[in-house]
C-alpha cells in the first residue's frame, strides 16, 4: 500500500490536531482501509483550561464523522485522566461509558466521541490510528489466521482475541498495555476486527498503518491470495426488471416497507454469485462486526426470501434470548443478495444505504475471496455477530433515526425529465425520499442530479426500444417502479386547422399519445408489484377542459391521452394501481417561455408581464413547483382513495369552471 503522505501538504496543517486531520484525510482516500465512517483515529494533547491548569486531552473523531472529509471540528474533546480511571471498572453498560464520555468533554457543542474512545485513551501513545484494512481482514478470518498474524508480524503487535467493540473490548486491552507492548511494538491487531498503529507523530502513525498493512499485502502475494480476478463474464441481454420486480415485492413484503434493490450485474459480481463455493464462502458471516451493523449477518442465496426470513427469526430466537435485555426483533428481510442471474444485489432504505451496503459488500467480497485462497473464510461466530448487529448503542441509533421520509425505499420515473415541470417533479420526488429514474430527450438528464438516488437516461421516449432499455437500466439501479409521471410533452407553435399538416399531427400524437401508452404498458407489470400500490400521475392540460384555437393537435392529443388514462384507471383498479390527472395551465417558469415570449404573449392581450402570468380567477402565478408538489402528493396517503380524478391547477379558469 502507497503511503499518501506529502510534507507539502502537511505543513499547512496546524499543531498536533491540525496534524491529526491531515493524515486521518490521507486514511479515508484509501477505501481499502475504511469505509463510510468505519475506523478512528486520535491525538492525545496537553492544554491550558480556562482557570490556566494544564489538563491532557484526548481528541477522539466523533461518532458518525468520515475520516476522507474529517475536520478539526468532528474531533471530541475528551478528559483523558476520568478515562483513564473508567477503564479500571470491572463493568460498565454501553450507554453508560457514552455517557460517561459525553459528560468529560470540554465543549459542549463537540460530537458524541467514538465508542472506542476509552480503548484510545488506555494506548500509551501520542497518535493512534484505527482501520479495518481489507487485507489484514482478509488474512486473520482465514484458516490459522491467528497463526499467519503472528508468523507476518512477531514482536511488532500486540495481538487481542476477539472482544466486542465497547468498554469489554477497552477492559481486555487495558489489561494488556503496557505489559505485552515492548521496544518493538508499532500497533495491535484486534482478531476479526481490525488494525492499531501508534506513534509520537501523525506521520509515523499513519506510516506505520501503511508498513503492518503492506506487510499482510506482501503476505497474500507471496500465498498466491492477492490477485482474485475472475475469468470475465460478460452479462447477457436478458431483461431482469420482471424478475427484479417480484424480488423486491417479497422483500418489501417481508420487511414490512419498501427497500430499494440494485442489482450489480457487472463480470465481478455475476463470477463471485456462480462460484462453486459459494454457500461455504458466504454463509458465515462479515469480517468484522463494522460490517455486520451495515449488511445484517448473512447474504441471501437466490430467492427464497421466506426462508431466509424463517432463519432469521430462529438467529434472532437462538441468541436474543441469551442477550439478557429484551431485544426488539429487526425486520427479517436480507440486505444482500446473491443470484446466478441476477448478481450482487444490495437492498437499503434508501438508495444511498442500498449504495453503502454495496460498497461495503464488494470489500466483504474481495476479504473473502483472498481468504478462500489461504486455506478457507472463518468469519466471526453467529453469537459473537448477533451481539453487534443488536448492540444497545445501535438499537438506540434506530429508535433516534425517526420517521422515514414519504416515499422512503419507493421509485419514481419521470420523462420530460429535465426541464420545466418534470425537473420539479423530480425535486418533489426526491425531496419526499424516492428513488428518482429521470427521463429526456435532452442530454442535460444524465447530469441533473449527483446523488445516488437519481438515475437519469437521456431518452428520446418515442423510440420504443430506447424507452425499454431506459426501463430495464431504472429497474436495475432502483428494483422497481412505484410511482410513474407522465410528463414529457410536445406544444408547437399555433396553426389554424385549415393549414394543419399530417405529419405535425403525427408528431404531436407520437410524443403525448403513443409515447405514453407504450410507456403505461411497459410499466404496468411494474407498478403491479410496487409495495405499496401503483400510482400514476398524467400531466394533462387545461386544453383537454377547455381547448384554444390553433391548438388542434395539441388539444386533441391531450384529450386522447386523458382518454386512455382513464381506461387504465378502470382496468388497473384491481392491481392495486390508482391514475389521476393533473391540468396545469399558464406555467411559464419553463424553458418554452423566455422573456421575449412572454412579453409579446402580454402585449397581445394588452397586459404587463406580471399581469399576463397572473390572468387567472384567482389572479395567481401557477409555477412548476406547484405542479410537481400537488404531482407528488397525488402520489402519497391524501390521495389513496382517489383514482380517475382530474384536477385543475390553473388559478382557477371560468372555461373549465
Ligand atoms: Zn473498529
Amino acid at each position: 500500500m502507497k503511503s499518501l503522505w506529502n510534507d507539502d501538504e502537511a505543513s499547512l496543517y496546524q499543531g498536533e490536531l491540525g496534524q491529526r486531520v491531515y493524515s486521518s484525510r490521507l486514511l479515508g482516500r484509501e477505501p481499502t482501509l475504511v469505509l463510510h465512517g468505519g475506523g478512528n483515529t486520535s491525538v492525545k494533547v496537553t492544554e491550558k483550561n480556562l482557570l490556566g491548569e494544564e489538563e491532557t486531552l484526548l481528541y477522539v473523531k466523533g461518532s458518525g464523522a468520515d475520516l476522507e472529509h474529517i475536520e478539526a471540528s468532528s474531533f471530541a474533546p475528551v478528559r483523558l485522566h476520568p478515562l483513564l480511571k473508567l477503564a479500571k471498572l470491572p463493568t460498565l453498560s454501553d450507554p453508560e461509558m457514552v455517557n460517561a464520555l459525553r459528560t468529560h468533554m470540554t465543549r459542549a457543542d463537540a460530537p458524541t466521541p467514538s465508542v472506542e474512545a476509552i480503548l484510545h485513551a488506555i494506548l500509551p501513545y501520542r497518535f493512534v490510528d484505527h482501520t479495518h484494512a481489507d487485507a489484514v481482514l482478509a488474512i486473520m478470518n482465514s484458516r490459522d489466521g491467528e497463526a499467519r498474524i503472528r508468523d507476518i508480524y512477531h514482536d511488532n503487535v500486540v495481538i487481542i482475541p476477539y472482544v466486542m467493540p465497547g468498554f469489554d473490548l477497552a477492559r481486555a486491552v487495558a489489561e494488556r498495555f503496557p505489559a505485552a507492548a515492548g521496544p518493538k511494538t508499532i500497533g495491535m491487531i484486534l482478531l476479526h476486527h481490525g488494525v492499531f498503529a501508534f506513534g509520537n507523530t501523525a506521520r509515523e502513525s499513519y506510516q506505520r498503518m501503511i508498513d503492518l498493512v503492506t506487510r499482510a499485502e506482501d503476505y497474500l502475494a507471496k500465498h498466491n491470495a492477492w490477485n482474485i480476478s475472475a475469468p470475465a463474464l460478460t452479462p447477457g441481454p436478458v431483461p431482469l426488471r420482471r424478475e427484479l420486480a417480484a424480488l423486491r415485492y417479497q422483500v418489501s413484503q417481508t420487511a414490512g416497507f419498501p427497500l430499494i434493490l440494485c442489482a450489480h450485474t457487472d463480470s465481478r459480481s455475476l463470477a463471485f454469485t456462480r462460484r462453486e463455493d459459494l454457500a461455504r464462502l458466504t454463509q458465515q458471516g462479515p469480517a468484522t462486526p463494522d460490517h455486520a451493523i451495515r449488511t445484517k449477518h448473512l447474504p441471501l442465496l437466490g430467492r427464497d426470501v421466506a426462508a431466509y426470513a424463517d432463519a432469521y427469526r430462529k438467529y434472532f430466537e437462538a441468541y436474543g434470548a441469551q442477550a439478557g435485555e429484551p431485544k426488539t426483533m429487526l425486520d427479517p428481510a436480507p440486505r444482500v443478495l446473491l443470484d446466478p442471474q441476477l448478481g450482487v444485489c444490495s437492498l437499503g432504505r434508501s438508495a444511498k444505504e442500498a449504495a453503502i451496503v454495496h460498497d461495503i459488500y464488494s470489500h466483504t467480497m474481495d476479504i473473502q475471496l483472498r481468504a478462500a485462497r489461504l486455506g478457507g473464510y472463518q468469519a466471526l461466530s453467529p453469537k459473537d455477530i448477533f451481539a453487534v448487529e443488536y448492540w444497545d448503542l445501535e438499537q438506540a441509533k434506530l429508535k433516534k433515526s425517526g420517521k422515514p421520509p414519504l416515499f422512503a425505499g419507493e421509485v419514481a420515473l419521470v420523462t420530460g425529465a429535465a426541464s420545466g415541470i418534470g425537473k420539479a417533479c423530480v425535486e418533489s420526488l426526491l425531496a419526499r425520499g424516492a428513488a428518482v429514474i429521470g427521463l429526456d430527450i435532452d442530454p442535460a438528464v444524465a447530469k441533473l442530479h449527483h446523488r445516488p438516488d437519481f438515475a437519469g437516461f437521456v431518452c428520446d421516449v418515442t423510440d420504443e426500444p430506447r424507452l425499454i432499455q431506459a426501463i430495464e437500466h431504472g429497474v436495475r439501479a432502483f428494483g422497481g417502479l412505484d410511482m410513474l409521471i407522465l410528463n414529457a410533452g410536445l406544444f408547437p407553435p399555433g396553426t389554424r386547422i385549415e393549414s394543419l399538416a399530417m405529419a405535425e399531427w403525427h408528431k404531436v400524437m407520437r410524443v403525448n399519445l403513443d409515447a405514453n401508452l407504450a410507456l403505461l404498458r411497459e410499466a404496468h407489470a411494474l407498478l403491479k408489484l410496487a409495495p405499496h400500490g401503483g400510482r400514476v400521475v398524467v400531466i394533462g392540460s387545461k386544453n383537454v377542459l377547455a381547448p384554444g384555437p390553433g391548438a388542434a393537435a395539441y388539444s386533441a392529443s391531450k384529450a386522447a391521452l386523458q382518454q386512455l388514462a382513464r381506461v387504465a384507471a378502470l382496468e388497473w383498479a384491481s392491481d392495486g394501481i390508482r391514475l389521476n390527472t393533473l391540468h396545469p395551465d399558464a406555467v411559464f417558469d419553463t424553458g418554452i417561455w423566455t422573456e421575449e415570449v412572454l412579453s409579446t404573449r402580454a402585449a397581445h392581450y394588452g397586459l404587463s408581464i406580471e399581469q399576463y402570468k397572473r390572468k387567472n380567477l384567482l389572479k395567481t402565478e401557477v409555477t412548476s413547483r406547484d405542479v410537481a408538489e400537488l404531482a407528488a402528493e397525488l402520489c402519497g396517503p391524501l390521495f389513496a382513495k382517489t383514482t380517475g380524478a382530474q384536477i385543475p391547477v390553473d388559478g382557477g379558469n371560468d372555461r373549465v369552471i
